[in-house]
C-alpha cells in the first residue's frame, strides 16, 4: 500500500517532532487534512497527496528545517507536485486556523484508486484518530473528477496518563447499540483501563538490522458498551479486538501469525470464558474503524434458549485492547533515525511478538481475566439481588394469602 505508506511516514514525522518538543497534553489538539487528488487531464499513474495540519499539536514545526528530513524520509518514492486548489486549503483553514504544516508530493506509482484502497486509507486515519482524539481529521478524495470527503472527530474523549509518553487522548465514544431502545439513557462513554506495561526482548534478526535499545509495550483496554449504570443487567463478553500502535502513536498492522495462534494459548477454564476464535486480521466492510486490528469472537454460552425472552438476553460486550509499543535508544536522537527504528519495529513485529510469546500471552490473559472478574462480580451481585427480590415476593405472597 504505497500511498498509505508515504502519508504514514509524514504523520509519524509530525508525531515524533511533537514528542521531541515534549508537548503537553493540552497542546495535543488541532486538525489534520489529507487530500488525495489528481490533476485535470493528468495520466492515471500520477496521484498527488497534500498533508496539512493546523492547531497546537504541530506547534513549533519549522517547515524549512524540516525539508531535509522529509526528503530523506520520503525519497526516492515521491516527486514534487503542483499546489492543490487553494479553495481546498481555505475551507480547512477557515475551520481550524492557519496552517502550521503543509506538504505536497506526488506518487510515482500509487497503484489503483479503487474503493477498497480508499476504504483502507479511511480506516487507517480513523484508527489514528482513535488514539489521537484531540485532532480533528479531514480526508478528501478528488480523483478523476470524483469527490468525496470524510470528517473524523471524537464525540467523547478521555485522557489517559501513561508512565512515559505524553498522556493519551482516547476517543471513547461508544457506538454500540444496546438491545433495548433506551439509547439516551445509556452511558455512551467508555472507561479506559491502564493495564500492564512489560519489556519486550529484541530478536537478533532485528538487532542485525539496527534495532537496539529498550522496547516495551503498554496495554490500555476499553470495555463497551458501558453497563455500570445498570448493575442488574446480564452481560457477556462476546468479542475482543487488538490494535497495535508504534511509539509515535500511529497504528501499525497487527501481525496475523502471532494473533492467530493466540486462542490456543489461552487458559479458558481459568478465565471462565468460552473458547475464542481469531476471525479477522484484515479490513472488513462492516467494521472499517479498526481495520488493522485483529478481532476475536467468543463462543457463546447457551443463550439461544427459545423460552428466554429477548429482553433477558445478555448485553454483548466487546473488549478493545490497545498495545502501545514504546522504544527508547540513547543512541538515536536524530528524527530520521527514530523513523528508521519505527520502520524496523513494524517490519519485525511478528518476530518480536513471537520471541516474547509467553510475556505477551500472559499479559493478554491477565487483561481478559480482569475483565471476566468484573463480569463475574456483576453476575454474583445480580443473583443476590434476585434472591432478595424473590424473598420479598414470597413474603408478600404469603401475606396476601394469609389475609
Ligand atoms: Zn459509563
Amino acid at each position: 500500500m504505497m500511498l498509505a505508506c508515504q502519508s504514514v511516514q509524514v504523520l509519524r514525522l509530525i508525531q515524533l517532532m511533537g514528542k521531541q518538543r515534549k508537548r503537553s497534553s493540552l497542546k495535543n489538539t488541532g486538525a489534520l487534512l489529507v487530500l488525495l487528488w489528481t490533476e485535470k487531464g493528468s495520466s492515471h499513474q500520477r496521484l498527488n497527496c497534500t498533508v496539512a495540519a493546523a492547531g497546537s499539536w504541530c506547534f513549533g514545526i519549522e517547515m524549512q528545517t524540516l525539508q531535509a528530513d522529509l526528503k530523506k524520509v520520503l525519497l526516492p518514492d515521491v516527486w514534487p507536485c503542483p499546489e492543490p486548489d487553494p479553495e481546498e486549503l481555505c475551507a480547512f483553514t477557515d475551520l481550524y486556523g492557519s496552517l502550521k504544516f503543509l506538504l505536497n508530493f506526488q506518487m510515482k506509482n500509487p497503484g489503483h484508486y479503487s474503493s477498497k484502497w480508499q476504504a483502507h486509507v479511511k480506516a487507517f486515519l480513523q484508527t489514528f484518530g482513535l488514539t489521537n482524539a484531540g485532532i480533528r481529521i479531514q480526508l478528501k478524495f478528488k480523483i478523476h473528477g470524483q469527490k468525496s470527503q470524510h470528517d473524523f472527530s471524537a464525540f467523547l474523549i478521555s485522557k489517559v496518563a501513561l508512565s512515559v509518553q505524553p498522556p493519551l487522548i482516547l476517543d471513547v465514544t461508544c457506538s454500540a447499540q444496546p438491545w433495548c431502545n433506551q439509547r439516551g439513557l445509556w452511558c455512551q462513554k467508555g472507561h479506559p483501563v491502564v493495564g500492564e506495561r512489560f519489556p519486550l526482548g529484541i530478536p537478533p534478526k532485528a538487532m542485525d538490522q539496527g534495532l537496539f535499545g529498550e522496547l516495551s509495550v503498554q496495554i490500555v483496554s476499553l470495555l463497551s458498551p458501558c453497563v455500570l449504570q445498570y448493575p442488574h443487567l446480564p452481560t457477556e463478553l462476546s468479542r475482543m479486538q487488538v490494535l497495535v500502535f508504534s511509539p509515535s502513536n500511529v497504528p501499525v498492522s497487527a501481525p496475523s501469525g502471532f494473533f492467530q495462534a493466540l486462542p490456543v494459548a489461552l487458559d479458558y477454564q481459568h478465565l471462565g470464558l468460552g473458547r475464542m476464535h481469531c476471525c479477522s486480521s484484515k479490513a472488513s466492510p462492516d467494521d472499517p474503524v479498526h481495520s488493522d486490528g485483529v478481532v476475536f469472537t467468543v463462543e457463546r454460552e447457551n443463550w439461544d434458549d427459545p423460552e428466554r425472552e429477548p429482553s433477558h438476553l445478555p448485553v454483548q460486550q466487546s473488549l478493545l485492547v490497545l498495545l502501545f509499543l514504546q522504544h527508547s535508544d540513547p543512541f538515536t536522537s536524530e528524527l530520521t533515525d527514530k523513523m528508521d527504528c519505527e520502520l524496523l519495529l513494524e517490519l519485525h513485529l511478528e518476530d518480536i511478538l513471537s520471541n516474547n510469546r509467553q510475556a505477551v500471552t500472559s499479559a493478554l490473559q491477565a487483561e481478559l481475566f480482569n475483565t471476566m472478574k468484573a463480569l463475574k462480580e456483576r453476575k454474583k451481585a445480580r443473583k443476590t439481588f434476585f434472591c432478595i427480590n424473590l424473598t420479598t415476593l414470597c413474603k408478600t405472597t404469603m401475606l396476601t394469602r394469609g389475609k
